[in-house]
């Protein structure tokens, strides 16, 4: 049984650990640090198990990662009871794939659903963390773990009069759980990022009329999704150790890689055929790992870029409209996007597209959405407008560390960002974050950086409570080095010169700066490999006897 939502009680609870969130993430450090025996609770603001796919419910939502790569890999159990239906699984199944974890590992009876927590702060009488929910729980943990995932703080623009529209409004990352029906509605959708580009398509074909409100035009790739073949799957399964080795050994956590080649090593004809079959082939990866310069070079990404915008002007039918269309930034240096029949919606007599960067959005009406030019009478709207990403959701916690510094003091809210290995930070003992800020996380398949960092913890919980050691915390000039060398990385790519959620500039006032780790997975989970075999390199481990008071 689950503990409800309002169940108090003066006393406080002592635990091993608490863990914030019941993604992915939060899920497999439960079951593990079960599994080696710590007392573990997880605090869960959603009803449910499943994070991005528990609240992401829009229309045309679905992964990005093929799924066969898109899942828990730590046991062959789980990887051959469950099995995909398509290339790309919708949103519903994936979230019926956390619940079957959740069922399997019987992991509902220690997590505490409907709970926010809204504070932590690290007692160094005890060495302990004093943790309080929104319900007005307290808990006391040895270990804090955030698994409170990268993009799970929606952002809702400070438009004007947003409380004056009669319509409804709706957010992709807190949709409702009861069906949203549009059909005869108009419907105006904010934002063109992967939620609004997987939305558009499915919305316009039940709206009466859809009214796309794009800022920044974007390159998509078909994402030609299809049924998975049972042989293929088969295949996979049995080569599964294999694989499962070569996605913890890439750049990205999949089981392949870019072509040792530049761009510009190939005359223009040979580059177009190659362009020409990853467009057909569809899929995140399929035209970027042609080549490795594309995200470092600014020759070599013309040639992908000017590709990607030669099929928008071939797909759309109005030039006009196509115009509108042409994205002009560095291809890849955002997310990369992938579609089902996103530029193919553009022909549709129901849907038109408003460039709001040449007119802005200046008001919400009572009747719809105002720009500069004129207004847009709407009976629905849809923020796509994206998240409050990586540092957002740990800074909605009042998290302080030694000397009762709040995190958010201490990275200046987001400019002085400094992390060791993207796991810890210095001040804040025993405190650890899953797939945070400084790791490659957001630039890989989640899924393997996830299993990585939650065995790289519990192992290191594990070790510290075999080998009698009170607390681990990262040391200053460690985490110092660690920062410098993701700057250093990020510095020689083109993905500084954009301005994308990753640099965090799609939040207003939100400080610059490339928050992930560009070097790769595999390479950065040698390095965290090799800081443990060092007997934790780079941290101060206190041992009980210090610490008896
Ligand atoms: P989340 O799933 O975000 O879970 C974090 C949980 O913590 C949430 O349920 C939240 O409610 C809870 N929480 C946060 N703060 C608190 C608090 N203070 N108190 C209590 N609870 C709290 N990645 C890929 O690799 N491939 C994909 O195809 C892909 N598709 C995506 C599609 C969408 C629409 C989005 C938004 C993201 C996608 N991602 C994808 C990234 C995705 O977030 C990760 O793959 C993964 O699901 C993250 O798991 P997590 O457990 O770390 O975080
Ligand atoms: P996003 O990529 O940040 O896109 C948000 C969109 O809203 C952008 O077009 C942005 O324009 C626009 N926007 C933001 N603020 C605005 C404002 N004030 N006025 C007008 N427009 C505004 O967010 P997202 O689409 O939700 O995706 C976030 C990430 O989640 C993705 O990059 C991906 O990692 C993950 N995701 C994955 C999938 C998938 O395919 N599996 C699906 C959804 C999300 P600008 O570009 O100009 O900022």
């Amino acid at each position: 049984m689950s503990l409800s939502h309002g169940q108090k009680s003066n006393h406080v609870a002592e635990l091993d650990a608490v863990v914030i969130g019941a993604g992915f993430s939060g899920l497999y450090t439960l079951h593990r640090l079960r599994e080696m025996g710590y007392k573990t609770r997880v605090i869960e603001a959603g009803n449910g198990v499943g994070g991005t796919w528990y609240w992401n419910r829009y229309p045309g939502a679905r992964c990005d990662i093929e799924s066969i790569y898109y899942n828990y890999t730590f046991s062959d159990e789980i990887l051959n009871e469950w099995t995909w239906s398509s290339r790309y699984a919708p949103q519903p199944e994936i979230l019926q794939y956390a619940n079957f974890v959740a069922d399997k590992l019987d992991l509902r009876r220690d997590i505490q659903f409907n709970t926010k927590v809204v504070s932590a702060h690290y007692n160094e009488d005890h060495n302990r963390w004093d943790i309080e929910t929104d319900d007005g729980v307290k808990l006391s943990a040895k270990h804090l773990i955030a698994a409170v995932g990268c993009l799970s703080v929606s952002n809702v623009p400070n438009f004007k009069g947003i409380e004056n529209f009669e319509g409804e409004w709706y957010h992709t990352g807190r949709w409702p759980h009861e069906e949203v029906s549009f059909k005869g509605k108009r419907v105006g959708v904010i934002g063109t990022g992967s939620s609004g580009i997987q939305a558009i398509p499915v919305i316009a074909e039940e709206a009466e009329h859809l009214t796309v409100f794009q800022r920044t035009p974007q390159y998509s790739i078909p994402a030609r999704n299809e049924a998975l073949d049972p042989e293929y799957v088969k295949q996979i399964r049995a080569n599964y150790s294999e694989i499962r080795k070569k996605m913890r050994e890439s750049a990205h956590g999949v089981p392949f890689g870019p072509r040792e080649r530049s761009a510009l090593d190939d005359p223009p004809e040979v580059r177009q055929k190659l362009f020409e079959e990853a467009w057909e082939k569809g899929g995140l990866f399929s035209l970027s790992y042609n080549y490795n310069d594309l995200g470092l070079n600014e020759e070599a990404n013309k040639t992908a870029a000017d590709f990607v915008r030669s099929k928008i002007r071939e797909i759309v039918k109005d030039p006009e409209t196509a115009d509108k269309l042409m994205p002009t930034y560095y291809i890849g240096t955002k997310r990369q996007i992938i579609d089902t029949n996103y530029y193919e919606t553009y022909n549709r007599d129901n849907v038109s597209l408003i460039d709001i960067k040449k007119a802005p959005i200046e008001e919400i009406t009572a009747k719809g959405i105002r720009t500069a030019d004129k207004e847009y009478e709407l009976d629905a709207i849809v923020f796509a407008t994206g998240f409050d990403a990586m540092t957002g959701p740990l800074f909605k916690i009042d998290l302080r560390g030694r000397g009762g510094v709040s995190l958010k003091e201490k990275w200046a809210g987001g400019a002085n960002l400094r992390t060791y290995l993207g796991i810890s930070t210095a001040g804040f003992p025993n405190f650890f974050m899953i797939t945070g800020p400084e790791s490659p996380s957001v630039l890989s398949n989640m899924m393997v950086s996830i299993e990585q960092h939650v065995e790289w913890i519990t192992d290191c919980i594990d070790y510290l409570h075999k080998n009698n050691q009170a607390s681990i915390e990262a040391n200053p000039d460690a985490e110092a080095t660690w920062s410098k060398h993701v700057r250093d990385v990020a510095e020689v790519t083109l993905a500084v010169k954009t301005d994308s959620w990753y640099m965090g500039a799609n939040i207003e006032g939100k400080p610059r700066g490339f928050m992930a780790y560009l070097g790769g997975v595999g390479t950065y989970r040698q390095k965290c490999t090799e800081v443990q075999e060092k007997g934790y390199e780079g941290f101060t481990l206190l041992s009980t006897s210090n610490t008896a008071k």
